[in-house]
């Protein structure tokens, strides 16, 4: 099941410019990099990572928690 509610997910497609969570993963769901943002609750950090991304290092709070939208949704 998918999951488009995720409030990470959502600021993460709006910091990209996308009104709606569903036209951003359609956009980058085939890419060989995407969108990633920081899972941690006081850093919104984004940075362009492998889809399947979902401990990659925040260069903004250099914790290990960096996810791409992808894996926030629940597509990999
Ligand atoms: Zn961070």
């Amino acid at each position: 099941m998918f999951n488009l509610t995720h409030s990470k997910l959502v600021r993460l497609a709006e910091a990209e410019g996308y009104a709606e969570v569903a036209d951003f993963l359609e956009d980058h769901a085939l890419d060989s990099v995407v969108p990633a943002i920081c899972m941690a609750p006081d850093c919104d950090h984004t940075a362009e990572l492998e889809p399947d991304q979902r401990d990659g290092c925040c260069e903004a709070c250099g914790r290990p928690s960096m996810k791409s939208g992808l894996v926030i949704a629940g597509m990999i």
